[in-house]
Formats: structure tokens, sequence, C-alpha cells
């Protein structure tokens, strides 16, 4: 075990980042944040940052005789990084379970090598490989590049063979994924937690909104029933077997209007679904990061409250800043800002956990208390 006291590494200083070093900082752990920008929500509050790219050899070898473990919050980061790290010191999540998560073509078909659902896809390198599925795929579908997509970004849906050729071109024909678009009833995910001898805890399954392709809101205890929620958090138990995983992952569902439960995504890390265990549950998932990072049990999954958990996007800054006073007036709403300086639309800029004695009290004072925020 490593305990209080060592000094653990984080590739990547966004908000992931910084909830992880708040978590380990507060159990007593020094940090230090390897990240290129100067002002990254994380590096800012880390004991130390190492301002580099994360291909910088120098800084690498640095964070490695520095740190007793390192992890990431961030799944593109070359996987080349990882190995480079792993020879030197502990490193969690393994390169190799970085670089299956990190291109959507190899990560669907991990998925789907395990008897997983997944939608049915293509994967497109060249026209060639679109005139290939012309006559075949069943439209419509969604174009997603293959590498470093996030919150939606590089995704064109696409409503015939034509305008999947128009998307192809206009994302510079770089390799993608075309995933047939499926009729969503909801959309779930899970976080979970692995540790060194296999051992898996799972947080209560969240239920996501999302608008224009990103996260606006979750709602914990999901409305799926129990048979749905059960055979998803077994499809992600048996995805982090599969890897070999260590640390904290979470698996994005889709549960189509059939009532399948189809898998989406894998993210090698705490994700943003899973931010109502900061305050909702007896252990955060950053604070589980921490304790799989360092060989600790995990701690207790369970959830104190019902809680409704909304993302505050860039784009609610007008003129002047949000409402925080009408957001913090109510006594069980609880605000993490991510010390960005910049608000721009689609950001990330921080989120709030709305806890009520039922769901639908929680729905309705988060709803009440977004709408309240937008600044003039
Ligand atoms: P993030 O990493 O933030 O989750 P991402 O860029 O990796 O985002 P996806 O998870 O692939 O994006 O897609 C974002 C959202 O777009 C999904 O949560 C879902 O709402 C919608 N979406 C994506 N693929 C499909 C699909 N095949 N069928 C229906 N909806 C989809
Ligand atoms: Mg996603």
């Amino acid at each position: 075990m490593i305990l209080p006291g060592a000094t653990l590494g984080m590739l990547g200083g966004g908000q992931l980042g910084r909830m992880f070093t708040t978590a380990a900082q507060t159990m007593g752990y020094n940090v230090i944040v390897l990240d290129p920008d100067a002002n990254s929500p994380a590096g800012i509050i880390a004991d130390q940052h190492i301002c580099a790219k994360y291909t910088d050899e120098t800084a690498l070898q640095q964070l490695a005789e520095l740190c007793d473990a390192v992890t990431t919050e961030f799944e593109n980061i070359p996987a080349t990084t990882l190995s480079f790290l792993e020879a030197q010191t502990v490193v969690h999540p393994s390169s190799q379970a970085l670089a299956t998560t990190q291109n959507r073509i190899v990560e669907k078909q991990f998925i789907a090598s395990l008897g997983i659902p997944v939608a049915p896809f293509a994967a497109i390198r060249s026209i060639n490989d679109i005139d290939a599925i012309a006559d075949s795929f069943q439209l419509p579908a969604i174009l997603k590049v293959a590498n470093f997509g996030y919150d939606g970004k590089g995704q064109v849906v696409c409503e015939t063979i034509e305008a999947v050729r128009q998307a192809f071109q206009a994302l510079g024909e770089v390799e993608c994924v075309l995933e047939q678009r499926i009729n969503l009833e909801r959309e779930v995910s899970t976080v979970l937690a692995r540790g060194q001898s296999g051992n898996i805890t799972n947080f209560p399954l969240a239920e996501n909104v999302h608008i224009n392709g990103i996260l606006h809101a979750t709602t914990v205890p999901s409305s799926v029933p129990v048979q749905q929620a059960q055979t998803a958090i077994q499809m992600a138990d048996k995805i982090a077997e599969g890897l070999g995983y260590v640390g904290i992952m979470a698996v994005e569902f889709f549960i189509s209007q059939e009532g399948d439960v189809i898998a989406n995504e894998i993210a090698p890390r705490p994700h943003n679904s899973g931010h109502f265990t900061l305050d909702a549950c007896e252990t955060s998932q950053f604070e589980q990061q921490v304790r799989m990072l360092c060989g600790l049990p995990s701690g207790n999954c369970e959830l104190k409250s019902p809680v409704v958990m909304i993302n505050i996007l860039g784009d609610i800054w007008g003129s002047s800043v949000p409402h925080w006073d009408t957001l913090l007036s109510r006594p069980n709403n609880k605000l993490h800002l991510y010390g960005k300086k910049e608000a721009r639309p689609g950001r990330k800029m921080g989120h709030f956990n709305v806890l009520a004695t039922s769901i639908e009290q929680a729905a309705t004072i988060a709803v009440q208390s977004f709408e309240n925020l937008k600044a003039d």
C-alpha cells in the first residue's frame, strides 16, 4: 500500500485531475500534476505543477523520480507516455488499457469481442470504405473521428450515404467510425473501481441526459428497470476484467427503445456522470481513484441521498457572471467550480449537485436552480 505522505502523479490538469488532487491532498498525499497549460485547473492547486508536454521525456523522467505512483484523468495521453513511466514507477491504468480505449474502432472491437452489444459500426479510413458499405449500412448514422473525440466533438449525424462522404471529407479524411444511430430510450453510465486483486466495486447506476452531445444532467437512482441496470453493471465489470483494469473506469450505455442495453464507450478514468458521488455517496469517485492507485481497499460506494447533478457550461455566462447567490441560497445545493478563468460556449466550468429526499424533488430544485443561475 502507498500511504499518506507519499507523492502521486497526475497526467492531465483538467477538472477531473483537480478533483483527484483535492481528494488526495485531503487524505494527506502530495500531488504533482503534469500538464502543458500553465493555468490548468489541477496544476494551480497541486503541490507541484510540471508544465510540459506529455511527450517531454525530461519532464516524464522527473515525474517518475518524484512520484510513488502515477495515474491519469484523460484518455488522450499518448500510451507511449504511460509505458515510459511504467518502466520506472507504479502506473494505473496501464498503457495497454489506455491504448484500447483511445481509438473508437479498437474500443468497439474489444467490447464486441467480449460478447457485449455495441451499435452496429464500420471503420472508415478512406472513401472506398464508404463505397463498400453504401448499400448495406443502415442509416441514419453518426460519423465519429476515431481518435481524440470528446463532448460530441468530431461527430456528424448523417441521413444519407452522400452526407457520410461529405462529413468524412469535412473531418479531414482522418480515421473514423460510422455508427448506426440508436433510437434512445435512455442513457446510463456506471463508474466502477477495480483493485489489484481484481476485486470490483460499483457506484450506483447513473441516468444521463445529453444536450448537443454534452452531458447536461445526471440522476441517481436511475429510473431504469432493475434487470437492465444489472445487465449494464455486469457488462461494465466484464469490460474491466477483460482489460485487466486497475483503477477507476466508467462505461456509458445506450438503452434502446426496444429495451436493449448497448455499450457506447469506456472512459479509463473518473467520469462526469460520476460527479454526484462527491456529495451523495460515502466515497467519491476521486477518493476511490486515490484508493485504487495506492492499493488501498475500496471505499463504501453506497448512495446517501437521491441526487441530480447539473453541468455548468460556459454558455450561461452573459455580460455578467452567473447568479451564484441564488444557487447557494438553497441549503442542499452543492456547487463545484473548476477554477477556469475563461468561460467559452461548451466549456465545462463546474457542476452542482442537488440533494433531496426524493428524485422528483431534486429534479424540481435542479431545474429551478439552473434557470435562476443564468446570467443576463
Ligand atoms: P464524451 O466523451 O463526452 O462522452 P464523446 O465525444 O465521446 O463524448 P459519444 O459518447 O460518442 O461522444 O456521444 C455523445 C452523445 O451523442 C451520446 O451520449 C449520445 O447522446 C449521442 N450519441 C452518440 N452516438 C450515438 C448513437 N450511435 N446513437 C444515438 N445517439 C448517439
Ligand atoms: Mg460519451
